[in-house]
């Protein structure tokens, strides 16, 4: 069973159909209605958006098709370092470990 109201849209005040699902926007200007959980998500989404943008490999609008591939290359570059890094240590605790046995 739907649930489907009329409601007045929290953002402009127009009054809209609402079907009670999380993700019903209003009408007549596009925003959400009045989901608290379903904000927060955006939100975060939002807040994890600006955090890529600060990153100096993110592919900006303004960038031209060569820098923007080297960006996308070199993101999944340092992805790969990192992990690379996290088995280096990995290996280098493995072989402590060994050498520390031989020599017991
Ligand atoms: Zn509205």
């Amino acid at each position: 069973m739907s649930v489907k109201r009329e409601i007045k849209c929290p953002h402009c005040n127009e009054w809209t159909l609402w079907r009670g699902e999380i993700y019903d926007r209003c009408l007549y200007c596009g925003e959400f209605l009045q989901n608290e959980d379903f904000t927060k998500k955006v939100e975060n989404e939002i807040r994890e958006q600006v955090k890529e943008e600060n990153d100096i490999f993110f592919v900006k609008p303004s960038d031209s098709k060569f820098i923007g591939v080297s960006k996308r290359f070199l993101r999944k570059f340092r992805k790969f370092a990192v992990f690379a890094q996290a088995a280096l240590i990995a290996f280098m605790s493995l072989l402590l470990w060994i050498i520390g046995m031989m020599s017991t």
